[in-house]
């Protein structure tokens, strides 16, 4: 008894031992546990900085974009206008006074030295007396300023915001687009000013652009390696290349390093040397156009001389691997225009249900709700209205855009309008919205379309605050499916956005706006300001010409705002937004998935040559990216996936999936030029 007595003992003390180690190992969980959570919150704090909508759904940053995007479509420039302003001669101080201003502006100081150059010479000079006004809020802006001398005062809605003296900028946008002032500009002493007109600036920089690519075309002509490309190619290969800097004496390959690298020189003069018993002895000097190192593009060689600059010098340059990324080189095939342009021009097919009457549509009425018995507006753009509406006898709905001839006109979109009811009309595509009939009236355009009756991506967006990775993987594969389809018969969309993507009943995604889509011929480029601030490609804000490639930049930027809520390149002020898509790093937020990352760095390469899409294998490479892994590109095509978007869609009546809007009451006026002869 003692015995199992003194053995009970023994056992509980054991126990109460093991208690207390059992207490002092909970004690430290619980500190380590403190020290983590501790750790989590400066985390937490430190990706607050880095301004991204925070994890929960439905809590968007304040400074993400919330409102829809605005449009912007330049005034097309004319082909043959005459620059009457010249260069205005200006002594040193003024110089640097000017140089100095654009390089402490935001969004000028990100434009090429060419850009600034050609500006320092082409600025006017202005005058204003104290009292007068230089820009007005409201009214639409045609020119840029720096300030010479003098004082002004800057005023919104009869606020008082700031002075502008000496060396400062204002109103810079409107030497991209026709934007509205945003505050007005008044001069507080007299005033001497530097301006500078949009239609001077593009024009010029228009046909710079041009020129240079036409030289640079030349120069790669040149080269025996490269002489036997078509101009398609040629094109493609200038635009992967990239421009670098050399100070004097800068080597830029020395001999028996390893060659991958081709040069032009751009500007300055290039020495080449070679070594001989241990000297370098000068073979020959190179200048503009020529071009060395071609040999690396093709094979693997080492370096037979030492090029070094002499002088400042500019080169544009590619390396082996992205110029076998740019073409295919073992078998050079050229590429067939014609082909392509036969597709496009193949007779348009007509539509079954292209016998819709005008006057058999009637409007939807909103059957509840603050505007119960008005017409359901399904949306409103910068240019119209889409309502909708049904048909007497057999109850299908129809989307229906109404657009002011007035306002075409106004806004000079008469090109924009007659090329988006073709487009529509010949394609037939399931991730394209389908046309049905077009109409006129003396006042207004009308499209039918197919309803949507899922709604905007974009308000199921802001609804959920960012989607998951199968639903933004889903949304961009339809993208992708529409993107081949226009690619194929040369048209570019150039209006990627998430209010542009609709969703139809079985929650797949079409595009639906093509007001700026436009057919351009391989190896050609188009120079129209047109696009969405946010989604719009740097070629497009530098002027530099463009064409396929802005609909993969856009991509990438669309991936980016499905998965985070907010574009990669954003801002309150438009020309930060330009900013920031010239500098071209956007930030990733920690949850983002490698691969999202990967697809969006490529998609969003400066050089529209390296763009993930606009590479030798085209669209191909964008599917076979591993963030499209999961998807079965067939069955997508054929309509056989379960979308993921389906669970985006509300049930209810057939305008739920729509924001409400209230009656428009105006009419507009009556438009006769007969620009609408062919709608
Ligand atoms: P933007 O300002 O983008 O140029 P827009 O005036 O050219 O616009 P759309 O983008 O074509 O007009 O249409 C405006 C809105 O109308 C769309 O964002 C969408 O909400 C709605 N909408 C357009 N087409 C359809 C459709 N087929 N079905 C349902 N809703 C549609
Ligand atoms: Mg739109």
């Amino acid at each position: 008894m003692e015995k199992q007595l003194e053995e009970l003992k023994q056992q509980l003390e054991k126990q109460c031992m093991i208690n207390q180690e059992l207490q002092r190992q909970n004690k430290d969980l619980e500190q380590r546990l403190q020290e983590k959570e501790k750790l989590l919150q400066e985390l937490d704090s430190q990706y607050h900085d880095l301004d991204f909508p925070s994890q929960s759904s439905h809590d968007i940053d304040p400074e993400v974009r919330k409102s829809r995007a605005a449009v912007i479509a330049s005034e097309p420039i004319p082909e043959t206008l005459e620059i009457k302003c010249m260069r205005v001669k200006k002594n040193a101080s003024e110089t640097n006074l000017i140089v100095k201003a654009i390089q402490k502006n935001d969004f000028l100081s990100r434009l090429d030295d060419e850009q600034t150059a050609m500006m320092v010479d082409l600025l006017a000079v202005s005058s204003f007396k104290p009292g007068e006004d230089v820009i007005k809020e409201g009214t639409e802006g045609d020119s840029m300023y720096i300030v010479a001398a003098g004082e002004l005062v800057v005023t919104q809605a009869g606020r008082n915001l700031r002075s502008l003296t000496t060396g400062d900028v204002f109103g810079e946008l409107a030497i991209l687009y026709n934007c509205k002032r945003t505050a007005t500009v008044k001069a507080k002493t007299a005033v001497r000013l530097w301006s500078m007109e949009r239609q001077t600036y593009r024009t010029i920089i228009t046909n710079k652009s041009k020129k240079k690519r036409e030289q640079l075309m030349g120069f790669l002509k040149t080269s025996h390696t490269l002489k036997d490309l078509n101009n398609v190619q040629l094109s493609k290969i200038i635009d992967s290349m990239e421009e670098v800097k050399y100070q004097d004496k800068d080597v830029i390959v020395r001999e028996g390093a390893e060659a991958n690298t081709f040069y032009i020189i751009l500007k300055g003069e290039v020495l080449v040397t070679k070594n001989v018993n241990g000297h370098q002895k000068q073979i020959r000097r190179m200048g503009k156009g020529e071009h060395f190192g071609e040999q690396a593009l093709i094979r693997e060689v080492l370096r037979t001389a030492t090029c070094s600059a002499d002088g400042p010098v500019t080169c544009f340059s590619i390396d082996k691997e992205v110029f076998e990324e740019t073409i295919p080189i073992e078998h050079l095939e050229l590429f067939d225009d014609s082909k392509v342009l036969q597709e496009a021009q193949a007779p348009e097919k007509t539509n079954p249900s292209s016998t819709l009457r005008f006057k058999d549509l009637v409007p939807v009425q909103y059957q509840e709700g603050r505007y119960q018995g008005d017409p359901v507006t399904l949306g409103v753009g910068g240019f119209g209205r889409v309502e909708l509406v049904t048909t007497l006898n057999h109850g299908k709905y129809y989307a229906m855009k109404r657009v002011s001839k007035k306002h075409i006109v106004a806004k000079r979109q008469e090109e924009h309008m007659l090329f988006e009811k073709k487009i529509l009309k010949a394609t037939q595509c399931d991730f394209i919205v389908g046309l049905h009939a077009s109409f006129k009236n003396s006042r207004y355009i009308y499209m039918v379309m197919e309803f949507c009756v899922g709604g905007e991506i974009w308000t199921k967006l802001k609804e959920v605050g960012r989607f998951d990775e199968p639903i933004a993987v889903f949304c961009t594969s339809c993208v992708v499916e529409a993107y081949a389809y226009l690619h194929k018969k040369n048209i570019m969309y150039r209006d990627l956005k998430p209010e542009n993507l609709m969703l139809d009943v079985k929650g797949y995604v079409k595009l639906v706006d093509f007001g700026f889509a436009k057919e351009l011929v391989r190896g050609e480029k188009t120079y129209s300001f047109v696009g969405t601030p946010e989604y719009m490609a740097p070629e497009i804000i530098k002027n530099q010409g463009h064409d396929f490639a802005v609909d993969f930049w856009s991509l990438g930027v669309l991936i980016y705002e499905l998965l985070v809520g907010s574009p990669p390149f954003s801002s309150s002020e438009p020309q930060k937004i330009y900013a920031k898509i010239l500098d071209g790093v956007p930030k990733y937020p920690p949850y983002m998935s490698e691969a999202a990352k990967s697809i969006v760095s490529k998609l969003c390469r400066p050089r529209p040559g390296q763009r993930l899409g606009n590479t030798k294998n085209g669209i191909k490479d964008v599917r076979n990216h591993r963030w499209f892994g999961s998807m079965n590109w067939h069955k997508l095509r054929v309509g056989q996936l379960d979308a993921p978007t389906v669970r985006l869609i509300r049930k209810g009546p057939c305008y739920i999936n729509f924001d409400r809007f209230p009656v428009d009451q105006t009419k507009a006026e009556e438009e006769f030029s007969g620009w609408d002869r062919e709608f």
